[in-house]
């Protein structure tokens, strides 16, 4: 199967879930990760409606942007922040799914040009505080929303989390399911969020059943069977 086939296959399945768990009407919106992936490869999926592109590294997503520049698409950082780097991310990107820590989200609004609307981030959450991931432990997101909060230049949108791997269909839910818990109980404490990016290619039906806002996928439209 070709891109094209695959993204309408990814799109309708998204449809037929959400129809299935009554959320026909709310948004979830698919963001197609394109990290390691050519520019040709991404012109097909332009082709075939795609807007919203994640990368992960700064220098290979920063060659991109600049070649697709006039195909007026929504770029979303998702990958690890180095210090170094925030500048260039804040200059480049509409996102940024990876905030993690109070400097990077200082730097991040310090550096957002005055004449771009504030950067969208989303928190990124360690859910089970596994040592080599990174992302803040839920019990510390309330601290870092408030903080995100006091900054003039990104808007605090969401919570994000990339869960240890399974392919057990109710474990992948009980992870997405601590997610959505978390943004409920951050909304009730006056904290403003609307986005659970959460669900990648093997686990984005749990995450659709459980909440999703923004769909993460790479490998299952952009990988060759
Ligand atoms: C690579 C990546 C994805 C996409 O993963 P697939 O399994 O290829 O769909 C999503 N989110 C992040 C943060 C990634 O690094």
């Amino acid at each position: 199967m070709n891109i094209t086939d695959r993204l309408i296959q990814i799109r309708q399945k998204i449809d037929s879930i959400k129809q299935r768990c009554g959320r026909a009407t709310d948004s979830i919106e698919l963001l197609a990760v394109s990290k390691g992936r050519p520019i040709d490869k991404i012109k097909v999926a332009i082709l075939a409606g795609q807007k919203k592109f994640g990368e992960n590294y700064l220098q290979e997503a920063l060659t991109k942007i600049d070649a697709l520049s006039t195909d007026k698409l929504e770029w979303h950082f998702i990958g690890a922040i180095q210090r170094n780097k925030t500048k260039s991310i804040a200059e480049n990107f509409a996102w940024v799914h990876s905030v993690g820590n109070e400097e990077t989200a200082k730097r991040l609004s310090e550096q957002r040009p005055a004449d771009l609307c504030p950067l969208n981030v989303c928190l990124q959450i360690n859910l089970c505080g596994e040592p080599q991931k990174s992302g803040i432990l839920p019990i510390e997101t309330i601290s870092l929303a408030k903080y995100v909060n006091t900054l003039p230049n990104i808007a605090l949108r969401g919570l994000m989390t990339i869960p240890s791997f399974t392919e057990d269909f109710s474990a992948q839910r009980e992870l997405f399911r601590q997610m959505k818990e978390l943004k409920d109980d951050l909304v009730n404490q006056g904290i403003y969020l609307d986005t659970l990016s959460m669900g990648m290619s093997h686990d984005f039906e749990a995450a659709i059943l459980e909440g999703a806002t923004i769909l993460r996928i790479g490998s299952a439209l952009f990988d060759d069977e």
